[in-house]
Order: structure tokens, then C-alpha cells, then sequence
């Protein structure tokens, strides 16, 4: 399929389909994918393995501008290795404690600062399709396309499950890994920057009862319309 450059912003909660359905979308339209949940995640790896206290904004400052992260597509595209500073943390960030504390730092000012302008400058001269929270409201308000995803909590939770299990991340039941979703979900959602928010001219998709296929699929006719 040929086109002039575009954007696709897919916005919504943990688990609900964004990211595998994004990474899809990106190879039916022959452009890149970004995951910008995977940049908050590579900062609160950082700021963990430095000790780098984020409420200190002198220092959070200092440490924002020695964080490179680069976002490597795989020959398929199928897959993203997420560099951070020269070395590959792609797995790292998946873990339990990562998944936490990215949603706690970013909530904070400056990172967010700092993501959207990284974020912004990936899509200046390739069409991209990036997912997060606030890509339809705040990284990009002018996307061409932008979409919500939606899904019941006990869809995502069981969702979560399986991916972890799958991975063989953690132990976690499926009731600890709701109440997890439902904490992280709020916090995304009621912090004062860039909350978790569907843009108002996105169109919204609930995808509890629908395959990885069909979000694609049902994205995708959209688009082509
Ligand atoms: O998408 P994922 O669950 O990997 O994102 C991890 C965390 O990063 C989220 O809980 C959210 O707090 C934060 N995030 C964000 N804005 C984005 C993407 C992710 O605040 N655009």
C-alpha cells in the first residue's frame, strides 16, 4: 500500500490490545512502530539502576540528558529492541517492579517533557504508528488517525496473565494482576499531566470480545476508508 506520511496515535489502558494490535497495523501500512510505554519503562530502568532520586529536579534533569534510548526494529518488524544507553533492555523492562514504577515516574514533568519531544521527532520523517496513553492528546493532537482501545479489566487481567505466563514473568494470580491493572489505570488516569484520556475526535474500540485479528483488521478498514 502506497501513501503520503502518516500518523497513527493508538491510545488506552494496560492491556488492552494497543501494542500488539500497533505493531500489526504498522506492518500492514509499511511504516514504523513505537511502544512509548517502552521509553517510560527504559527511564524508570534507569533512574532505578542510578539511584537517581526523580523528585531531586536538578539532578532528574542532569540524567534525562545522558539517557539515549533507541527503538530498533527487527528485520520483520515484527519485534523492537529497546536500547538504552548501548544496551539492550528490552526484557528487562518487562518485569514486574519496571512495569510499577514507570507509571510512578510518569506521572513527573520533566520525563514526560523530555518523551514527547524524543517521541515527536521519530515521526518527522517516516509515517509511524505509536500507542501510550496521551499519543492522540498530546504528542500528536493533528495525528491523521487516532484510536482508543478499550477493554473490560478482567479481559486485560486475564490477558496480562497469559503474557506473563508465556514469558515466564512472575507469579503473580490473576486477581493480584487486576488489582495491579486497576491501580496502574488509575494513576495513568487521574495524574495532573497527560492523563489517560481519549482524545475527543478518536474513535473508540472495544476490543474485549475481539481477536488480535480482528482489531487489526477492524483498524485497518478504517483506515482505508
Ligand atoms: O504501555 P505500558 O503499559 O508499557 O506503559 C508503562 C507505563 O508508562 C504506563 O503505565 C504509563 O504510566 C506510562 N506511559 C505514559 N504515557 C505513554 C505511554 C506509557 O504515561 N504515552
Amino acid at each position: 500500500m502506497k501513501m503520503k506520511k502518516i500518523i497513527v496515535a493508538i491510545d488506552g489502558p494496560a492491556s488492552s490490545g494497543k501494542s500488539t494490535t500497533a505493531k500489526q497495523l504498522a506492518k500492514k501500512l509499511n511504516c514504523i512502530y513505537v511502544d512509548s510505554g517502552a521509553m517510560y519503562r527504559a527511564v524508570a530502568l534507569f533512574l532505578l539502576q542510578n539511584e537517581i532520586d526523580f523528585d531531586d529536579k536538578k539532578l532528574l534533569r542532569k540524567a534525562l540528558l545522558g539517557i539515549s534510548i533507541e527503538i530498533v526494529p527487527s528485520r520483520d518488524r515484527s519485534e523492537n529492541t529497546i536500547i538504552l544507553n548501548g544496551v539492550d533492555v528490552s526484557k528487562k523492562i518487562r518485569e514486574p517492579e519496571i512495569t510499577n514504577y514507570s507509571s510512578t515516574i510518569a506521572a513527573e514533568g520533566l520525563i514526560r517533557k523530555r518523551m514527547v519531544e524524543l517521541q515527536r521527532k521519530m515521526s518527522e520523517k517516516q509515517s509511524i504508528v505509536m500507542d501510550g496513553r496521551d499519543i492522540g492528546t498530546v504528542v500528536f493532537p493533528n495525528a491523521d488517525f487516532k484510536f482508543f482501545l478499550v477493554a473490560s479489566i478482567e479481559e486485560r487481567a486475564k490477558r496480562r496473565w497469559t503474557e506473563n505466563q508465556n514469558k515466564g514473568l512472575g507469579k503473580k494470580t490473576l486477581i493480584e494482576i487486576k488489582e495491579e491493572l486497576a491501580f496502574r489505570d488509575k494513576r495513568d488516569s487521574t495524574r495532573k499531566i497527560a492523563p489517560l484520556k481519549k482524545a475527543e475526535d478518536a474513535i473508540e474500540i472495544d476490543t474485549t470480545n475481539l481477536s488480535i485479528q480482528q482489531q487489526v483488521n477492524k483498524i485497518f478498514g478504517l483506515i482505508k476508508k
